[in-house]
């Protein structure tokens, strides 16, 4: 089979978390344009659904959407269920719910800081777990959390400590999870985005300010795109990177370089 085929994800079935919009819905686009039935897994159920249909006539694919809050494993558990309903295998995990806050570390609350560790490591845990568990049965898989150059780097001048450590602990998750479950045939690999300027990113007047500063740092000076995620998504999600586990991807335009 030639390397264009191994890309293709024909007949695979997947879920994206975080899908309804942003990275997980250009995700979601990009993993039904190489062939696969997708799932998208969002705590916004009407946006889900819109971005589902979306991508469903796109691209002719199966895309279905399923309402979960990640950290709950009681939601975890059933979104599985339902997608296991809907397509009755799971091939492809991305564990890609997460969000930021910006709040100094001096006055941190523990429920802030609570909150980030829950969304972004606990329930990429739970998450990969659960799919994790039906790969191992199943004979396979790849599961794909998306970190953040903020698990290699001290982005500045926004202070966003519980980010950093959530997403350095994503890293060295998806690493142990690698190790745990390579003879099961199960991959797990993590990728590391730079700044990318998803439309909540652009349309908020807030972050304005930041957008300018970020881009003036980059070597690039510019945020990426959404849709320049896509193809590393398809790449880890398909047979094409079978040898390919326990690693880390920064698409962050050398950010991290300097
Ligand atoms: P967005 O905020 O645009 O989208 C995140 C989606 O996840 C939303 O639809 C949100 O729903 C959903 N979500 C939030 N919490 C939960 C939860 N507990 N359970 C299920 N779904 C949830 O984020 P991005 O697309 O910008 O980011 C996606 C991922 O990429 C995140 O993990 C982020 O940390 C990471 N990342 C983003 C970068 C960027 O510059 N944008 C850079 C590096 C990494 P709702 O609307 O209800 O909150």
């Amino acid at each position: 089979m030639g390397i264009i085929e191994k890309l293709r994800l024909d007949n695979k079935k997947a879920f994206v978390t975080g899908g309804a919009r942003g990275i997980g819905y250009n995700i979601t686009l990009a993993l039904a344009e190489a062939g696969a039935d997708v799932a998208i897994v969002d705590m916004d159920e009407s946006t889900a659904k819109t971005s589902a249909e979306e991508i469903a006539k796109q691209t002719g694919k199966k895309i279905i959407a399923v309402k979960a809050d990640v950290t709950k494993k009681a939601d975890v558990d059933a979104m599985i269920d339902s997608v296991l309903k809907a397509f009755g295998r799971i091939d492809v995990a991305f564990c890609n719910a997460g969000i930021a806050l910006n709040v100094p570390a001096e006055e941190m609350t523990l429920e802030d800081w609570n909150k980030v560790i829950n969304i972004n490591l606990t329930g990429v845990f739970l998450t990969a777990q659960a799919a994790g568990k039906v790969m191992i049965k199943q004979g396979g898989g790849s599961i794909i959390n998306t970190a953040s150059m903020s698990a290699h780097i001290v982005n500045v001048p926004q202070p966003q400590c519980s980010y950093n450590a959530s997403k350095a602990g994503v890293i060295q998750l998806t690493k142990s999870l690698a190790v745990e479950w390579a003879l099961k045939n199960v991959r797990v690999n993590s990728i590391s985005p730079g700044y990318i300027g998803t439309d909540l990113i652009m349309n908020s007047p807030l972050l304005k300010p930041l957008i300018e500063k970020w881009c003036a740092q980059s070597p690039l000076h510019r945020l990426g795109k959404p849709e320049e995620l896509q193809a590393i998504a398809v790449y880890l999600a398909g047979d094409a990177s079978a040898f390919t586990t326990g690693s880390d991807f920064g698409i962050d335009g050398a950010f991290t370089c300097i």
